[in-house]
């Protein structure tokens, strides 16, 4: 087994804390990594407070991993030691459903296994996230991640990238269509900066009027204050789509209203407390459709790492040490984020030597 150090939360009004636990050895298949840098994405803070109320404490959050190729197990094709690669919010899935079959494995019909909080079936024990020194992955779930990039302004790319890129790619934006994002937070300013990539009008909602101008310098065409009704009236009916990343219970309606004739607004923010149901008749009179989405496969995963690369796309990043994570949540919660937090993992050694 690998000791291994990390940050984790003991219980739901704990915080985070220092932690030390054991990895698996690499098996054939695996690829062991040093993590150099780990995002921080809203959902690490739902799970670790246990907003979703399936925390397997304790919990070391983080899925979003960019480091060091450390080993290789003897059937380990892809890898080699000393490349960059990239971890995101899957480590397993069954490999043999439909879903999985199509490069689907986020919709894996027996459950994908995530980077934390999750059974995992090799040691018996629970997946431990990205807070932490190292991991240990199976190479079906690791990414190639471009030297091209700067690897700490990468990291957010493995969740908030990927979740931002699979429906716009799904709904097949592009050139041409009128598209919105509401929120510009970690996954919103992925959002804006791909759509805008895609070629698509884009036009962004935000409650903290204080963002405008870093919404149209990372890409947004338009920027509407969605708290002042007389700019979301000028909208009305306009949108052929809408990506909605808002981490809290809202009105949808205020957004569907927005759509045009068979419109889609797509939900990627999973709150705590549910939003008010939305109207019906907002749906049916216009055939428009409110849907879902989740991170993206794998395969999908590499090809938007590849399309950032092309583009010179990274994430707008405050680098932290983990010492300041727990003021980093805080400061989550009162969306104050340029635009997403990055743990610089060299700052865990500081624990060795005050140890
Ligand atoms: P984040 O950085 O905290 O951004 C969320 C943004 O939502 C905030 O910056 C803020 O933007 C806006 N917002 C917050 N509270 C609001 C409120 N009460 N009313 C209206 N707007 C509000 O969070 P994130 O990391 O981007 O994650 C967003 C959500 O997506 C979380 O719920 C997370 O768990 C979820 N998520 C889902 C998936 C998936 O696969 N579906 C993957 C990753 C994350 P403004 O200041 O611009 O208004
Ligand atoms: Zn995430």
């Amino acid at each position: 087994m690998i000791k291994s150090t990390g940050y984790a939360a003991q219980a739901a009004d704990s915080g985070l804390a220092p932690f030390s636990f054991e990895r698996r050895d690499p098996g054939a298949h695996d690829v062991q990594i040093e993590i150099l840098f780990c995002g921080v994405c809203h959902s690490d803070l739902h799970t670790v407070r246990d907003e979703w109320h399936n925390a397997i404490f304790p919990v070391v959050p983080g899925h979003e991993i960019v480091g060091r190729v450390t080993a290789v197990g003897s059937h380990v094709k892809k890898f080699m030691v000393g490349q960059i690669a990239g971890v995101g919010c899957m480590v397993d899935s069954c490999q043999h459903c439909g879903s999985c079959d199509e490069g689907l494995e986020q919709y894996c019909e027996n459950g994908f296994t995530g980077t934390y909080n999750d059974p995992e079936k090799q040691t018996g024990g629970q997946t431990y996230g990205g807070y932490s020194n190292n991991i240990v992955v199976n190479e079906n779930f690791v990414l190639h991640v471009s030297e091209k990039l700067d690897p700490a302004a990468a990291s957010p790319l493995l969740c908030a990238g990927i979740t931002t890129f699979s429906p716009l790619r799904h709904w097949k934006v592009g050139p041409g269509h009128k598209v919105g994002i509401v929120g510009l937070g970690g996954l919103g300013h992925m959002g804006v900066k791909l759509a805008h990539a895609m070629g698509a009008h884009v036009v962004l909602f935000t409650t903290s009027v204080s963002k405008k101008a870093d919404a149209l310098r990372l890409g947004a065409d338009e920027v509407v204050i969605s708290k002042d009704p007389e700019q979301m009236a000028a909208h009305l009916n306009s949108f052929d789509f809408i990506l909605n990343t808002v981490a809290a219970s809202h009105e949808l309606d205020a957004f569907l209203v927005l759509l045009k004739r068979e419109g889609t607004m797509t939900l990627v923010g999973v709150p705590e407390f549910p939003h008010p149901s939305p109207s019906v008749a907002n749906l049916i009179f216009k055939r428009r459709h409110l849907a879902g989405s989740l991170i993206g496969g794998i395969a999908e995963t590499q090809e938007m790492l590849d399309f950032c690369a092309e583009h010179g796309i990274t994430s707008d990043i405050e680098l932290i040490d983990i010492q300041d994570i727990n003021q980093a949540y805080e400061r989550m919660l009162k969306s104050d984020v340029k635009y997403r937090f990055v743990i610089d993992m060299a700052s865990l050694t500081k624990e060795k030597k005050a140890a």
